[in-house]
């Protein structure tokens, strides 16, 4: 078999750089740890990016896509199939929200959430110049829709003239949403805790405001909690709290723990008033594989009762961290829910999160000066306290 260097060097000559990727190539994964080709043990922080919620090898989760894709694994949206049927009903009993479409990505859920959102407005007044209210900071992917509410503007930047009409505030200020409001607005968007940006959670007091205004102007509200949502924060989705629903909930990343699946859902109002046949799909969306991880993925949380898990490991991680914080002057904040929580230093944290790999742990950043903590929902007290024993020796060296 090829070294580790030699896999790295062929994938730099194959693979589009779009990535500034860790000098690692990933092997498997067993719990909380990942192995590299080499062998070397890593205890993993990150998850994925939020995807592993279950950790890694969970025996039922594996059975249970073995098992469908001894079935079937692919249909398309011409046929209903039961993973899916069964995927819809069980993500609206754990959402409050009233009907799913299945997509395949993050991404792909904010299109559809956009789609939606403009497409009610239309109704009400046939215009095409709405604009949606997003915020600074923010992350909703890379796809052109998604990139047009996305908060930052050098994602923006080279790719021209953006497929929605953006107008972006700032996150718990509402007299920046305010001041961005015209009678063109159509939704308001926005990370209940945003991830990407710096793990800047909503404040309930700005959420309720948002929620008020929308009512009042009969526009919708959108919670993207692709990142946020299945538990992370401690409740299923982070919304509900303060028991504030949105209009549109987006929803991915744990959705499937690792299959491509993501979900945009709707109140039931929205949906009688917004999208219908032949005004959106998609061939993979919804398929039973990836419904039936999405159907494994519900039942083990709900046995297993992980996003109160995620709640006292979590509570357990922000005590950790408040004394890590209070220990090093140059972490200036500490934010963050549930098992979704950031350090932010003074400086760039790319050289303690390399040194922390070294080490065998492995960190994300969030931002230049945010190191983001995203562990999966299974982890234990003991891997969090060996996780920030290393991050102290990175930090220090
Ligand atoms: C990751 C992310 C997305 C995009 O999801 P993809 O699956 O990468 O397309 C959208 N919104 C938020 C909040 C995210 O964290």
């Amino acid at each position: 078999m090829a070294s580790m260097q030699e896999m790295i060097a062929q994938a730099e000559r194959d693979l589009l750089h779009t990535y500034n990727r860790y000098q690692v190539v990933l092997d498997r994964g067993e719990g909380c740890f990942l192995y590299d080709t080499d062998g070397k043990k890593y205890l993993d922080m990150m998850s994925g990016i939020g995807v592993f919620a279950l950790g890694y090898g969970n025996q039922e989760f594996n059975d249970a896509l073995k098992a469908q894709i001894d079935k079937v694994i692919h249909t398309s949206n011409y046929f209903y199939n039961e993973p899916a049927i069964r995927a819809a009903h069980r993500l609206k009993e754990v959402s409050g929200m009233d009907r799913v479409f299945f997509t395949n990505s993050g991404a792909e859920a904010i299109e559809g959430a956009l789609k939606a959102a403009v497409k009610y407005a239309w109704l009400k007044d046939g215009a095409g110049d709405h604009e949606i209210i997003a915020m600074d900071h923010s992350f909703h992917g890379r796809t052109y829709g998604a990139l047009a509410v996305t908060g930052k503007e050098s994602y923006r930047a080279p790719f021209g003239t953006m497929p929605a009409n953006a107008r972006f505030a700032k996150i718990n200020d509402l007299a920046s949403v305010e001041a961005v409001f015209s009678d063109r607005t159509c939704a308001i968007i926005v990370e209940t805790v945003q991830g990407e940006g710096g793990i800047y959670p909503a404040e309930e007091s700005f959420l309720r405001a948002l929620r008020k205004i929308c009512d009042e102007r009969d526009i919708l509200l959108i919670f993207d909690e692709v990142q946020c949502g299945m538990g992370r924060t401690g409740y299923m989705f982070a919304w509900q709290k303060y028991g504030i629903r949105p209009d549109i909930l987006t929803t991915a990343k744990a959705l499937g723990c690792g299959i491509p699946v993501g979900a945009f859902l709707l109140t039931e109002h929205v949906a009688q008033h917004s999208l219908t046949a032949g005004d959106h799909g998609t061939t993979y969306g919804g398929n039973p594989l990836a419904t039936a991880a999405i159907n494994a993925v519900l039942d083990i949380y709900e046995r297993e009762q992980i996003p109160a898990r995620a709640a006292e490991t979590g509570a357990y991680l922000y005590d950790r961290l408040e004394e890590l914080a209070a220990d090093y002057p140059e972490i200036i904040d500490h934010r963050g829910r549930g098992l979704m929580q950031g350090l932010e230093f003074e400086g760039t944290v790319g050289g303690i999160i390399a040194r922390a790999m070294d080490r065998g742990v492995i960190f994300i950043n969030a931002g230049p000066n945010v190191i983001r903590f995203l562990p999966p929902l299974t982890i234990s007290k003991d891997e969090i306290d060996e996780a920030l024993r290393l991050l102290r020796e990175s930090i220090r060296e």
